[in-house]
């Protein structure tokens, strides 16, 4: 490929290449930094993101692209990246080994796979500290959503347990190449101060997508797999569905389910 050979954006990969500049730097611009500037771009095409990370002083970046003719690119125009890009699949990626600590991510997420992204950074809360992404609107809209909105669901509790969510402004179709046929929006998720949840965090997680599996239904049909102590099933908590429940709820059923459960077993 030639040194200004553009990348041909490609469908199955997700590519929509942010077209405007002021975009890209309002983008980078909402990362806010405490103590380190260690940052992980997913996705970064041909780029136009980590033009404006590269200008921060002292941050620590590398990128992980998955397309073979972006990295090609990367690697043509940005001297500075070279040794940092990693060329793979971010889903496939041990996000431990990144850096030796905490670190934050950005990215104009690949629409198709932008929830089991969310996935793998909740398996990696402790170590991931911020999150600054463009998304798909509605799935923006979701992740931030409070309980009692229709579109409450998985990943807003799961997220929300674990990160505060700023929405930051969205964005419309005609500013990528190609346009996608959805509004974007770019929000920023930062870590709380909660080390781990006051319950069983696997059974909140276990909790909360048998509930939301079943979300027309009441907790109390939804929940049935987790086999409840009659004196939990009676809770009238669980008249309610899983969208009118928030987030410290979801965390005191948790709780009440593993204390009846410890109680059993004593
Ligand atoms: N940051 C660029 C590109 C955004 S499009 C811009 O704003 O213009 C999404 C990018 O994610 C593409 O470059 C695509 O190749 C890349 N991508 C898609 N799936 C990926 C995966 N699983 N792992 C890493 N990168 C991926």
């Amino acid at each position: 490929m030639e040194r200004n050979d553009k990348v041909r954006p490609k469908k199955y990969l997700g590519q929509h290449f942010l077209k405007d500049q002021n975009i890209a730097r309002k983008i980078v611009d909402a990362l806010i930094f405490d103590d380190n500037k260690r940052v992980l771009e997913i996705g970064p095409g041909m780029g136009v993101l980590t033009q404006y990370l590269l200008l921060i002083k002292d941050i620590e970046l590398k990128v992980v692209e998955i397309d073979k003719e972006s990295v090609e690119y990367l690697k043509n125009n940005f001297s500075l990246l070279q040794s940092d890009i990693i060329e793979g699949d971010f889903l496939q990626l041990d996000l431990s080994t990144i850096y030796a600590g905490t670190y934050a991510i950005i990215g104009n997420f690949p629409y198709n796979i932008s929830s089991q992204i969310f996935f793998s950074i909740l398996e990696h809360k402790n170590t991931i500290n911020q999150v600054v992404c463009m998304l798909q609107k509605e799935v923006a809209d979701r992740i931030a959503s409070p309980h009692g909105s229709k579109t409450y669901g998985i990943l807003s509790v799961l997220l929300q347990a674990y990160y505060d969510i700023d929405s930051c402004f969205k964005v419309p179709p005609g500013v990528f190449n190609p346009p996608p046929k959805v509004m974007s929006a770019v929000i920023r998720l930062r870590r709380n101060t909660l080390k781990s949840l006051p319950c069983d965090e696997r059974l909140f997680v276990q909790v909360v997508k048998q509930g939301f599996n079943n979300r027309r239904k009441t907790l109390r049909n939804a929940l049935k797999n987790l086999n409840l102590e009659a004196d939990v099933s009676a809770l009238a908590l669980l008249d309610k569905r899983a969208e009118q429940l928030s987030v410290a709820d979801f965390i005191s059923l948790t709780k009440i389910i593993e204390d009846s459960r410890a109680g059993t077993n004593n």
